[in-house]
């Protein structure tokens, strides 16, 4: 059997070995909760303040600034509910992810009034929109660092320069950002911000929070004592200090690694755009994170060019893996003005470092055949 060509790291990566090596090991000789004031225990310990400092070293934070949490679902609905703890107005995207969309929905029904922000044709929000959105009783402005459908970019420096001279505080989902380009959040200047390690090959289930010191986020998870009672629960060790390795090898090769991937991406769409007509790039003008690639082949269904892939051995997805089987078209690509159609003929390539320029020129073999045929059967081409 052919080798398969993974390009779906939008959806989750392969975990890189310094991550790898570092949590079976742990796994195998290090089993202590950090808890325990015994030896085991405090080996434990070590390894999370470790991973700690790791994390903030990558972020340009504080340890004491670095909370770690299940993932990227549990950090944007921390930083939601925990600034809204007391009341107010929260300012968001349209286009975020649905852990920020449908926390905002749930808090609804708490009083929590939300204002979702329109994007532009590449999926950008406007400082504008966003300043014109500051209310007086606005506690919290979340805007994601990059998009996971399309890849987009969004201007949180300045969103968020903008919200401090408000005295608003400012939470950005870089859950697809990291590893993609510098997060770094001094330069940004946000309070909160989540990730999830297994997007830049760390495990899955373990999410790394910034919390600037002195930021009024009320705890989300109640029970034991953990990361200094602020989110309660048994750390997860070894996932702790997989994704600690994991962002110090990714900071640390971080140029080589957005150079390899955006030459990739950009050669498979430059090939597709010449080689395939009637194709529609989404948020091609935008800047971009380097792995996104979000294509509509107009007059297919994308699903059935992900299931002709697939047989060929490509992995891609439609829009986000988190509402692959819906029906609905996806609301980012709704939101930056595409048809119902369009949306839903559209499929997202996402390159990883470990893919290859070899693999890239597969895909652009298969590709162009494949949509001809598929326009074909459907009697439009
Ligand atoms: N935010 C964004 C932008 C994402 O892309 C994802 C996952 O796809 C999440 C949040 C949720 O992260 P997790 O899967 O770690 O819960």
């Amino acid at each position: 059997m052919m080798d398969r060509i993974y390009m779906d790291h939008g959806a989750t990566s392969p975990m890189l070995p310094e991550a790898l090596d570092i949590m079976t090991g742990i796994l195998r000789n290090a089993y202590g909760n950090p808890s325990s004031i015994h030896g085991t225990g405090r080996q434990a310990r070590k390894i999370v303040e470790e991973a700690r400092r790791q994390a903030a070293k990558a972020l340009n934070a504080l340890p004491e600034e670095i909370f770690f949490t299940s993932g990227g679902t549990e950090g944007d609905n921390w930083a939601l509910r925990g600034m809204t703890a007391r009341g107010g107005h929260v300012i968001t995207s349209s286009v975020e992810h649905h852990a920020v969309l449908h926390t905002c929905a749930a808090l609804e029904k708490h009083g929590i009034v939300s204002t979702f922000l329109p994007v532009d044709e590449n999926g950008r929000v406007r400082l504008e929109d966003a300043e014109r959105a500051m209310r007086e009783n606005t506690c919290l402005v979340s805007l994601m660092l990059a998009n996971n459908e399309i890849g987009t970019i969004e201007p949180v420096k300045e969103v968020c320069a903008s919200a401090h001279a408000r005295g608003i505080p400012v939470h950005t989902d870089a859950v697809q950002a990291f590893g993609g380009i510098p997060v770094d959040v001094q330069e940004l200047g946000v309070d909160i911000l989540s990730l999830s390690a297994h997007k830049f090959g760390g495990p899955k289930g373990i999410g790394i929070m910034y919390v600037r010191k002195g930021t009024r986020l009320e705890r989300y998870m109640t029970g034991g004592e953990q990361e200094r009672r602020m989110r309660a629960g048994t750390e997860n060790v070894a996932s702790i200090a997989a994704a600690g390795a994991a962002m110090e090898a990714v900071s640390r090769s971080l140029p080589e690694r957005i150079a390899k991937i955006r030459q990739m991406r950009d050669r498979l769409e430059e090939g597709i755009v010449r080689e395939i007509p009637d194709v529609l790039i989404n948020g091609g003008e935008a800047q971009r994170i380097p792995g996104c690639l979000n294509v509509s082949f107009l007059g297919l269904e994308g699903e059935a060019v992900l299931l002709r892939l697939d047989l060929a051995g490509i992995a891609a997805s439609s829009g986000s893996a988190c509402t692959a089987g819906s029906l609905d078209p996806s609301h980012v690509l709704m939101a930056i003005g595409r048809t119902r159609a369009q949306a839903q003929a559209s499929v997202r390539f996402t390159l990883g470092v470990e893919n290859s320029m070899a693999e890239v020129d597969e895909v652009l073999e298969v590709l162009p055949p494949l949509v001809a045929d598929l326009r074909r059967l459907s009697g439009r081409a």
